[in-house]
């Protein structure tokens, strides 16, 4: 199963979430603040979850736009 990384609307958590093929976030809940409805995150890179605060990767400013699927 591809793992999916999702991020919250409202805070900006990000979790990572093994799911099937053409499942979405929708149903996610964000851990932090409780809100349901997460939006998927297309990242270039792959992000360790190591503690790291930032990566070095540039996913770009405008998320959605850039074309990638
Ligand atoms: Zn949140």
């Amino acid at each position: 199963m591809p793992l999916y990384e999702y991020e919250c609307p409202e805070c900006g958590v990000r979790v990572e979430v093994l799911q099937k093929m053409g499942e979405d976030g929708t149903a996610l809940k964000c851990q932090k603040c409780s809100v349901v409805g997460l939006r998927k995150v297309i990242s270039g890179c792959v992000v360790q979850t190591a503690g790291i605060g930032k990566t070095s990767c540039t996913l770009g400013g405008s998320s959605g736009a850039s074309g990638f699927t």
